[in-house]
């Protein structure tokens, strides 16, 4: 295989030195060198912007002018080869003055054989290289948080403007719903109910993104107290029962626990496992919701009997935006954020959430949170008193 010589633009007003240079490079066997070669300043500076070359060596010594000005300048042109300056005797001083100019390396004349040459023109590249990367990686990085922050501004804009509407939308269905009942109209009421549950639909998929660009932008917000576990799901359950006649929800079994989390948030999971069995099962007639505790923990399962999920797929669930391909399922409203946002909320609780399935007979969702959690300043106080 044919490799191209690496090209070398050297800066230097004397030609013995050009000479001496060109006889060391070709004595190097392990690799190809290219000697290119101006005696002056400026023309030296006109061939580094051209840059055809991989690397430029500049003498010190540059008639009136020197090479420390003329890397100065070729960097401040955007010159972003790599730049060997090489140095006569006494003139040691001016190492950190080229480094600080913008060089890569430095050399004295005397010093230079072969080897070290090699070596040296070697590393200088290969240092170049690796600091181009690590820049464009670092641009790249900064672009792409750059527009996730636009993405997600983007985002929150939309959600306030869809947000605003429908609030509206919903005093006005209810007050509908107020004026016909009130009149007796039991068909214009069911109208207004149905209107009623079509926008806190639309109400639930907009938190749903609200919430997705929180989690991703590292801004999910919990407010935290006690709550009593038990009497959260009661109440949920009453009011999913509400919205459905054909499931029949059963509840079993009791926690007494009280847990210390964000009790809305929390409500918002056990509604999203609650309404995909709904939604997911719609041919079945019964939806259990187990409950139990023990010295860690408490659990809720929520089990129906529908399709169930394909093993390979049980993962996947939970990962944003996906929804399980090839069932008439599909047809179910929803984005696929749901589960992975129950999932999140769960683990900042510090909980496990987790689903087990066999197709064809239905899947059972399950989730852990701890009893033992208790809030910042009471854990303070606790260590206090142990002190
Ligand atoms: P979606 O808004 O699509 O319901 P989720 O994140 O809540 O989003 O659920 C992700 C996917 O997991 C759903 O699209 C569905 O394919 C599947 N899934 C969730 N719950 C059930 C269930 N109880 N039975 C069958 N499939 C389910």
């Amino acid at each position: 295989m044919k490799i191209d010589p690496t090209r070398i633009l050297l800066v230097e007003d004397d030609e013995e030195d050009y000479i001496l240079l060109q006889k060391m490079l070709a004595k190097i066997s392990n690799a190809q060198y290219e000697l290119l070669w101006e005696n002056s300043y400026a023309s030296g500076l006109a061939r580094m912007l051209e840059s055809e070359h991989d690397l430029t060596m500049l003498d010190y010594r540059l008639g009136a002018q020197n090479g420390i000005n003329l890397t100065k300048d070729a960097r401040s042109y955007g010159y972003s080869r790599p730049i060997i300056l090489l140095t006569g005797a006494n003139e040691g001083e001016i190492d950190i003055q080229a480094l600080q100019a913008g060089a890569d390396d430095y050399i004295a004349k005397e010093q230079l054989q072969s080897a070290l040459l090699h070596r040296i023109i070697r590393y200088a590249i290969q240092r170049k290289k690796a600091e181009h990367e690590r820049e464009n990686l670092l641009r790249q990085q900064i672009a792409s948080k750059e527009l996730e922050q636009r993405r997600n501004e983007f985002i929150s804009m939309v959600v306030h403007e869809l947000k605003t509407p429908l609030t509206s939308l919903k005093g006005y269905a209810q007050l509908l719903h107020r004026k016909f009942t009130l009149a007796g109209d039991e068909q214009v009421t069911r109208l207004a109910t149905r209107m009623d549950m079509q926008i806190n639909k639309l109400n639930g998929l907009i938190s749903d993104f609200q919430d997705i660009t929180r989690i991703e932008g590292g801004k999910l917000q919990f407010q935290e107290d006690y709550f009593s576990f038990d009497a959260l799901v009661e109440e949920i359950l009453e009011d999913l029962q509400l919205t459905t006649q054909q499931q029949k929800l059963f509840k079993e079994g009791e926690t007494h626990a009280t847990i210390w989390g964000d009790q809305g948030r929390i409500g918002q999971v056990i509604t999203n496992l609650l309404t995909n069995a709904m939604k997911y099962a719609p041919e079945t007639d019964r939806i259990l919701v187990k409950i139990s505790s023990d010295a860690d923990n408490v659990m809720l399962c929520v089990q129906d009997f529908g399709p169930g999920i394909p093993k390979e797929q049980q993962t996947m669930i939970f990962d944003p935006f996906y929804r399980v391909e090839g069932t008439e399922l599909r047809n179910a409203p929803g984005l696929g954020l749901g589960l992975y946002i129950a999932a999140e909320i769960i683990r900042r609780h510090e909980g496990a959430l987790w689903v087990e399935s066999e197709e064809g007979k239905g899947a059972t969702f399950y989730f852990t949170l701890p009893l033992k959690r208790k809030n910042a300043a009471s854990q303070q106080e606790d260590a206090a008193a142990k002190m």
